[in-house]
């Protein structure tokens, strides 16, 4: 079926879009223009992005507005204004001072999304270590790997987490010389210590010292094919991507109440759940609890929520309740709603004006850009099932790779790979020990990014798939190989190749294809164990939940798994070339 495009003019708009004339924007657009509208710190120290989002509102009129109202699960709320933030921030900062931990150096967080997540996000951005957040979803696997290759020096936790998960690992991670645990009085031992003790005797006062722009500020991890996840490094530069996104596609103007749903284990949970709204002075809601169809509306109504940001999955999961929410509840003030992480169905974007009286502005990135690259803008004509146009700034291409360099494919409506010019300023500027990786991403002057897309005759862009195995499962990417490896530490399994099964609300489920060693045999109990194996080592957001047993996996010559041969096995569709696959 073919959407008919939405397009909803300025006019009738409650406030007029900041970016009205997209072709005028992109001509005039200029970096420099950007960073020259931030003030940097002080004494021309350079630029910090905790000063750009909170010292330099509180010392100015907005210090007394509402920055995070955080919602509890059990519904506690607490109200920071930039004030607070400043205070708090700098108390965290001032901790990390007097625990020895130093610029550069890693500071993980393992929390659901509770008060002092946000407050050491700030705090370590101030004292230029490295903020890095963890899914708190996660099992001790993961949080090993990702530890380990961040070189943590100081986790901030739960006393829960901790006993959980970490405690049991901490041995293996001889550089983590702290955890702090936000929710004890007294300390467990010489490093293992209360955070809360630690805030209270620490000082509200700290200058933030000189910050070159090009200073690492917050380390992602993100899944690859091969090997396992690769930490992304974002740099305080990326001040600069947030500030332009906030304003051309998020359009915040001052008077906004703002929610991003997102984790700030995943990369928009830092860049809009924390960065880019304290950027542009407005309100966010942080909400604690998973989600809910019945709270999220009613988070709408209560708290006002003009803007929101939320993703595909949590959209197809409001689109299946049965909700009449506009008979139910009052979101009037609501106006703007974008999505994020994975494909948005046309369908969800039409629904959405039918059925929250408002369109769904899709828009794409990744850990990688830092910010996002390519969306649906408020003053311009969306069109369901595209991502929409690159952001004013940004050069976008859709490219063919020819051995080692590149054909930029001009043909509209021709897939190939989606790539872009590298520069921008929230572009990742490494992997973390592994320059060959990143070196990789670059062909021919352009970061290539992974997708597959097609670009129409009037610029929109539209996502055709992964051009790798990566799955994507509830908005959350899956490196099937660091699944296949923690599978094969069970004693019964001699291999394993896991794929994403096409899955209509969370996009894709892990599957893993299992061979067994001899002795094993494949019953149902043995499956069952399996699944609980996954689960445990992996955590519920990685681990498959389904398990079939196979007596071999299909591999190429030079022994890779062909996860695409499975996949199409799978989906019975056809085979495609295989002839690399090992035979005999
Ligand atoms: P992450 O680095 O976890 O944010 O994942 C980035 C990947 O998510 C992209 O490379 C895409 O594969 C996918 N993705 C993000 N946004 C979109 C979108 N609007 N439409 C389709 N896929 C998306």
């Amino acid at each position: 079926m073919d959407w008919k495009p939405i397009r909803k003019s300025p006019e009738l708009q409650a406030v007029r879009p900041h970016l009205l004339d997209y072709e005028k924007t992109c001509a005039g657009f200029s970096w420099e223009a950007v960073r020259s509208e931030l003030s940097g710190l002080p004494e021309g120290k350079g630029l910090n992005i905790a000063h750009e989002a909170v010292d330099r509102q509180a010392a100015g009129p907005l210090r007394d507005r509402l920055a995070f109202r955080w919602l509890g699960k059990d519904g506690a709320v607490q109200d920071f204004t930039f004030c607070d933030l400043k205070e708090q921030s700098s108390r965290f900062a001032n901790v990390l001072k007097r625990l020895g931990v130093e610029k550069g150096e890693r500071v993980f967080v393992l929390a659901g999304r509770i008060p002092p997540l946000y407050i050491a996000a700030l705090g370590c951005l101030k004292n230029i270590s490295v903020f890095c957040p963890l899914f708190s979803a996660f099992g001790p696997d993961p949080i090993r790997q990702r530890l380990s290759r961040g070189d943590a020096r100081l986790l901030v936790t739960t006393e829960r987490q901790y006993a959980k998960k970490i405690a049991g690992i901490r041995e293996s991670l001889p550089q983590l010389r702290h955890v702090l645990l936000t929710d004890i009085d007294d300390d467990l031992d010489e490093t293992v210590l209360s955070l809360p003790r630690l805030m209270a005797e620490a000082s509200a006062d700290f200058t933030i010292p000189p910050t070159d722009p090009e200073d690492m500020a917050v380390l992602h991890f993100t899944s690859g094919t091969t090997g396992m996840p690769k930490g992304a490094v974002l740099v305080h530069d990326a001040v600069l991507t947030h500030l332009v996104t906030g304003r051309y596609v998020m359009d915040f103007h001052s008077a906004d109440i703002f929610w991003c749903t997102a984790d700030p284990g995943w990369v928009t949970g830092s860049s809009y759940g924390i960065i880019a709204p304290l950027l542009h002075g407005i309100t966010s809601i942080i909400d604690e609890a998973d989600f809910d169809a019945e709270r999220w509306y009613r988070i709408l109504e209560e708290q006002r929520v003009t803007v929101w940001y939320t993703a595909p999955t949590a959209i197809r999961m409001l689109m299946r309740a049965a909700i009449e929410p506009l008979k139910r509840f009052d979101l009037s003030p609501l106006r703007l709603i974008h999505s994020v992480g994975e494909p948005l169905n046309p369908e969800a974007v039409v629904w959405g004006e039918r059925v929250l009286g408002l369109p769904i502005h899709d828009n794409w990135w990744q850990t990688e850009t830092g910010g996002i690259m390519i969306a649906n803008y408020a003053a311009m004509e969306i069109r369901p099932g595209s991502m929409g146009r690159p952001l004013p700034g940004i050069e976008a291409a859709i490219v063919r790779r020819v051995d080692d360099s590149v054909d930029v494919l001009t043909e509209p409506d021709v897939e190939g790979d989606l790539a872009l010019r590298p520069g921008w300023p929230s572009m990742f500027r490494a992997y973390l020990h592994d320059e060959e990786r990143y070196r990789k991403c670059f062909v021919s002057g352009w970061y290539i990014t992974g997708d597959l897309a097609k670009r129409d005759a009037d610029g929109y862009y539209w996502f055709v798939g992964r051009g790798d195995d990566i799955i994507k499962t509830s908005g959350h990417m899956v490196g099937p190989f660091e699944v296949e490896s923690a599978l094969m530490e069970h004693p019964a399994v001699a291999e394993a190749g896991v794929i994403g099964k096409p899955e209509p609300i969370i996009g894709e489920i892990v599957k893993a294809f299992v061979c067994l060693k001899p002795g094993f045999e494949p019953t149902d109990k043995l499956r069952l164990e399996l699944i609980g194996f996954g689960r445990t080592r992996l955590g519920s957001a990685v681990a498959p939940k389904e398990m079939e047993f196979v007596d071999s996996l299909p591999r190429t010559r030079s022994g890779k798994i062909m996860r695409r041969l499975l996949k199409a096995r799978e989906l019975g569709l056809p085979e495609g070339d295989t002839s690399t696959l090992e035979t005999g």
